[in-house]
């Protein structure tokens, strides 16, 4: 089946050896198919409720995954990752197979770098940090507001990230929080991420990004929100669902949220007939449960915010006709209704308050770091890993 990429150890005990086994989930491979392709009883998909169904379609192509096995040849353990902080296991217990979504475990570490340019700030941040993610997402964060090519040696710059780390490798994607660019012969430029909908605003609250996002399709109501790993207390059980359903009658329009290009047009394990669409920034929109699709449309196609689409059904895992609409910043879910209300360029009220608040703290600890000339962490080998395909 897939390819292996490393066998890291054998661990032996006195009944039996297990090997593990970090492998990459093949394009076109549901777990299904992998339930098939390694004797797994497919009970442990079909029992699932709907919304974990779901999750499991969450499933990229070309992921990291780990297999335990036993010495002859038996699944023990399969750790599938859904996103960046949840991941399918699937065990061995008691003569059957179980199914649960338990949670990646990782640190996430908050660090400061200011310093000197010697070279372009893109190659610095990677000298310092080895880090090409977070070098990127720096670039990205300016949305071109700043001419780096006009920065020169000695100008400043400064940045508050957020990176999660696990077993001693970067994990996931960056997240710059606040940065600034202090040349000595242009206005100096501040850029900050608002919590809220993980757009990048100026210190005056103004939005850098181009990319607004719509509401797709004129919906009767939310008949299911947005859950970011959720406990179950009761159940002790992780749940989530990576979307919003908007809920409307079959053979509604729906239209693009934004400018962008089709990555994916078909049928999506439990989201049944689906759209994927690539905007500008690392931001994705997913439309699951298509009754029909615009039939003039198929992947690699530009769409316009507003463009028809689809139309809305209850294929796939479905209770109802709805559409399930998901954003995801980076291959990290967001909660889509936060992202299509932030559409206005400028913030204000309350939202602007908080984000003010926000960015000026975080200005005042780059001014200290900067005075201290704060160095950001370093880990011993670093490799970058992510669970989330680029
Ligand atoms: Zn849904």
């Amino acid at each position: 089946m897939s390819r292996i990429l490393i066998i890291i150890s054998c661990l032996f005990n006195f009944a039996f050896s297990t090997t593990n086994q970090d492998l990459i989930w093949n394009k076109g491979e549901t777990l299904i198919t992998f339930l098939i392709n390694h004797n797994i009883n497919k009970d442990v998909y079909f029992n699932l409720s709907k919304t974990d169904k779901e999750l499991c379609t969450e499933i990229e192509a070309g992921i990291e995954y780990r297999l335990i096995k036993a010495d002859n040849g038996a699944v023990l353990h399969a750790l599938i990752p859904i996103s960046e902080e949840m991941q399918i296991h699937i065990h061995y217990k008691k003569g059957q197979y179980v199914l649960d979504i338990i949670p990646v475990i990782y640190e996430t570490k908050t660090e400061l770098l200011t310093f000197k340019l010697t070279s372009s700030p893109y190659q610095d941040i990677v000298n310092f940090t080895k880090n090409k993610h977070l070098a990127s997402e720096f670039i990205k964060a300016f949305h071109k507001s700043i001419n780096f090519k006009k920065v020169h040696e000695g100008d400043v710059v400064a940045l508050k990230y957020e990176q999660k780390v696990r077993m001693g490798r970067y994990y996931g994607s960056p997240v710059v929080l606040g940065a600034f660019v202090r040349p000595q012969h242009q206005d100096e430029k501040y850029v900050y991420q608002n919590p809220d909908d993980s757009l990048y605003y100026d210190e005056k609250g103004k939005s850098f990004s181009s990319v607004l996002f719509r509401v797709p399709v004129a919906y009767k109501r939310i008949s299911s929100d947005f859950t970011y790993k959720r406990f179950h207390p009761v159940l002790k059980y992780y749940r989530a669902h990576l979307g919003t359903d908007l809920s409307a009658s079959v053979g509604t329009k729906i239209v693009a949220t934004s400018n962008g290009r089709i990555s994916h047009f078909g049928v999506k394990g439990g989201y049944g007939n689906t759209i994927i669409i690539n905007h500008d920034g690392g931001f994705k929109s997913l439309y699951g449960h298509l009754s029909r699709y615009n039939k003039q449309l198929r992947a690699g196609m530009s769409v316009k915010q507003g463009d028809l689409i689809g139309f809305v059904g209850s294929s796939g895992v479905s209770s109802g006709p709805h559409l399930h609409f998901g954003m995801y910043k980076n291959g990290r879910a967001m909660d889509p209704m936060k992202i299509v209300k932030s559409t206005k360029k400028v913030l204000s009220g309350i939202t602007l308050q908080k984000y003010l608040k926000n960015a000026n703290s975080i200005k005042k600890e780059l001014e200290i770091s900067l005075l201290k000339n704060g160095t950001p962490f370093k880990l011993d080998e670093i490799q970058i890993f992510s669970p989330i395909k680029k």
